[in-house]
């Protein structure tokens, strides 16, 4: 391959390739693997864990993985985590208290030290998450150091998508289904391999140690009409991309009420959604006394104590928990990052429970407001 070429063909049977080329770099690498019914990330040993053939069917309250003969690696939308528990743990001591022997205390910062990883097979709606995250976490007067550990130490293998889910819905947020910037490299998955495109510096040196073939017109092509079935496969959709107003405008609409009769508060939501990063921290002090840790773990503002202040709950029913979720995700983030929290993957319809599905509610808001 010459020196400055940052895309190729990779052929199918090669894809051995590319992962020996990372761990080669020292990475350990994450990808999709099916596990207890469900597609989830975990550290691949070789090509074999990948989930050659499986596809996905989703909808509301519903998630099912598919087995086909087919051989193409990726060829399924999501599985319930996206990156975010790889950056933002689901629970870590953020600082630990040691009593000396002359009772003094000390105090310690507990930062992560991890491995660097490569993550294979991100999607668009999760690189578009992730951009989020990192805005919320790292954009800030007072970056988050787990965080930030973790975050230095990612490298991403995106591919772009060709097979959503019934209840992807990213084309009408602008996220998906093609990928188009965050990733160190993305791939394309054709019938008999790969195209891929290095975004990064550190792309570049993983592609350098590939042996990659031309990329033909046809294959381009292939490419491309790929992802644009995939957006016109996507049924669903929001009524806007900016609902701040509807929604701050229809505080008091009847359809909170009609959401809140079905909602259990289970807060399965918020735990899929990619973008969401309410958490509590606690403490957990040692039983004689000499030592405590200080924990943070994810929380959900569908928990009574998530609105608890001072001898009060903020927002004491499902009615009133659903509202904050859905203003604060597609109405308040455009204050505060710029843009609406929703990056359309899906998640939180095929998880939730009961099927409530955000495009729908906020739907019936559009469809009569006050
Ligand atoms: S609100 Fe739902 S569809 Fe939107 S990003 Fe979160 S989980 Fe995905
Ligand atoms: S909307 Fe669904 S997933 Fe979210 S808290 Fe309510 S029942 Fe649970």
């Amino acid at each position: 391959m010459p020196d400055d070429v940052t895309s190729g063909f990779l052929p199918g049977q090669d894809f051995a390739q590319l992962l020996a080329a990372l761990t080669g770099q020292g990475y350990r690498c994450v990808g999709p693997t099916v596990r207890d019914g469900a597609l989830v990330y975990d550290t691949l040993q070789g090509v074999r864990d990948l989930p050659a053939g499986v596809h996905i069917q989703q909808s509301p309250g519903s998630y099912r993985v598919e087995f086909s003969q087919g051989k193409r690696l990726f060829g399924w939308a999501n599985g319930p985590q996206a990156l975010k528990p790889l950056l933002f743990a689901p629970r870590e001591v953020l600082w630990q208290a040691q009593r000396t022997a002359g009772g003094e205390l000390h105090f310690s910062q507990e930062i992560p030290e991890p491995l660097p990883t490569a993550v294979i097979g991100v999607r668009a709606c999760d690189l578009a998450a992730l951009e989020l995250q990192d805005r919320h976490f790292l954009e800030t007067d007072v970056p988050d150091a787990g965080y930030g550990a973790r975050r230095r130490q990612l490298f991403l293998v995106a591919v772009n998508c060709t097979r959503p889910a019934e209840t992807c819905f990213c084309a009408s947020t602008g996220d998906g289904p093609a990928v188009s910037r965050g990733y160190d490299l993305v791939l394309d998955e054709l019938d008999e391999g790969f195209i891929i495109r290095s975004g990064s510096t550190s792309g570049d040196g993983i592609l350098d140690l590939l042996t990659l073939q031309p990329v033909s017109p046809q294959q381009l092509g292939a490419a491309t009409d790929a992802t644009v079935r995939a957006a016109a496969m996507q049924g669903r959709q929001l009524p806007g991309r900016n609902l701040r107003d509807l929604l701050f405008g229809n505080l008091d609409h009847p359809h909170w009420e009609v959401v809140a009769a079905r909602c259990l508060s289970c807060g399965n939501c918020t735990s899929v959604c990619p973008t969401c990063f309410c958490y509590r921290e606690l403490d957990q002090p040692a039983l004689g006394g000499e030592s405590s840790r200080h924990y943070r773990e994810w929380d959900s503002c569908f928990t009574q104590g998530h609105s608890y202040i001072h001898g009060f709950t903020v927002r004491p029913d499902t009615r009133l928990r659903y509202r904050q979720w859905l203003t604060h995700k597609l109405g308040g983030w455009h204050d505060q990052y710029g843009r609406s929290g929703c990056v359309g993957c899906g998640r939180c319809i095929a998880w939730c429970p009961v099927g409530i599905d955000i495009t729908e509610e906020v739907g019936a808001i559009a469809a009569s407001p006050a």
